[in-house]
């Protein structure tokens, strides 16, 4: 009966993971995935995060017993406080552990799709390729609003703009909190506050999307701007989604740590308490019938660390110390094509932030870069700073002139 399933081609991702691990070539370089990676090429186990799996193993109480259905309170508490700030209102907010930010977004869709299932989810353009099919999988129906000018390679406000003012009222919008993938360009503040007061004039439902706080600026609370001004404006209209991941910013990437938020609009108590426990209840359902209860190491690592505040403050200074490698990183490439005298103009790749530049080379550049010089990165253009190194930053810029000039 399966025999007419069709074969689909492989995630493009991790497809380029696979193909830079099977490359021989010494000098290859993968800029792929979104992992960060030390001076040396290597994965970074945070000096926080040691200290935190000490302190959870040395606990008297230290087992491999079940977590609650909705996860670990200290987890759920703790990511609530470092997303939302001084905006947190407890008796509003209705937090749940989900299987890292992927399973976060899995949780939105499942739960607008039997809530809110005639809802247009309007992703932006470009947006992370796992967008659309995380919520075309549970049959809503997925749009997009305009965002990044690949002439210019700045924001398209205006269009951006249009398109909350004509989406039909209630519409979702998914918004990227920080540190935009693919583009590395986020709104300015008062540009965030033009896109709120719109969603809020059409009674949108703001979804955010928090993949990487502390990556865009290095600073934990000024990368959640957009959420908090998020979160303040809408308390009047209508309830904001957060869907927040800890596998980049604590560098646990594979324990799969993440946070599904629901904040209610600012009712009468009486009201905000019924709502809170309703919505509770069935988040509650949804994940005993799909993963039962979540992981729980990765949990009680980033609990220990967000209930510590020696801890959380060595995460802070693990967090600059990635952010202004990359900065740094971004810098070099920059300088080098510059000296180089590579076609073209790279002060962009300076000017974005986070993990990634959208570095505008063609998807045949980049598959130069691949076979002639076992540089990867994805067809889009779109490289994974994080992966250069003063190693072999040179052979990247390098590399890239040589496919530019081509
Ligand atoms: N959102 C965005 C924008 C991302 O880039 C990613 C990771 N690449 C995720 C969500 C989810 O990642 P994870 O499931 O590993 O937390």
């Amino acid at each position: 009966i399966f025999n007419g399933v069709d074969t689909l081609p492989p995630d493009a991702l991790f497809d380029i993971k696979k193909r830079y691990t099977q490359d021989t070539r010494a000098h290859k370089v993968d800029l792929g995935i979104g992992a960060y990676r030390d001076n040396n090429g290597q994965p970074w186990v945070l000096p926080s995060v040691r200290r935190a799996e000490e302190k959870v193993h040395a606990d008297k109480g230290y087992n491999h017993e079940y977590l609650p259905i909705t996860g670990l309170p200290a987890l759920t508490g703790g990511a609530a406080r470092v997303i939302f700030g001084p905006e947190y209102a407890e008796d509003r907010t209705v937090s749940v552990q989900s299987i890292s930010g992927t399973g976060a977004l899995h949780i939105a869709a499942k739960f607008l799709a039997k809530f809110l299932p005639e809802r247009t989810i309007y992703v932006s353009d470009p947006t992370w390729a796992n967008h659309k099919a995380i919520f075309q999988l549970q049959g809503l129906n997925v749009a997009s609003y305009p965002y990044w000018d690949a002439a210019s390679k700045s924001l398209l406000l205006d269009g951006f703009l249009d398109s909350i003012d004509l989406a039909e009222e209630g519409s979702v919008f998914l918004l990227h909190a920080c540190a935009h993938n693919p583009t590395g360009l986020d709104p300015t503040p008062e540009q965030w506050d033009a896109v709120l007061e719109r969603l809020a004039a059409r009674n949108h439902l703001a979804l955010f999307d928090s993949a990487y706080q502390g990556f865009a600026t290095g600073d934990l609370d000024r990368d959640a701007l957009a959420v908090r001004r998020g979160v303040r404006r809408m308390a009047s209209v209508s309830p904001v989604i957060v869907c927040q991941s800890f596998a980049k910013n604590v560098g646990m990437y594979g324990e799969r740590v993440g946070c599904f938020h629901i904040v209610l609009p600012d009712q009468s108590s009486e009201v905000n308490s019924r709502v809170h426990g309703a919505v509770s209840s069935q988040l509650a359902k949804l994940i005993r019938s799909e993963v039962s209860n979540p992981p729980a190491y990765g949990a009680k690592i980033v609990g220990a660390i967000l209930a510590d505040k020696s801890l959380t403050a060595a995460w802070h200074a693990d967090m600059v110390t990635m952010s202004s490698r990359i900065h740094a990183m971004r810098a070099a490439l920059r300088e080098k094509l510059v000296a180089l005298g590579t076609p073209g103009t790279w002060d962009h790749i300076v000017e974005q932030c986070g993990m990634f530049s959208f570095t505008g080379l063609s998807p045949e550049m980049v598959r130069r870069l691949e076979t002639q010089h076992a540089v990867y990165l994805v067809s889009s253009g779109r490289a994974s700073i994080a992966g250069l190194n003063e190693g072999n930053v040179d052979h990247v810029a390098r590399a890239i002139d040589e496919v530019v000039r081509h």
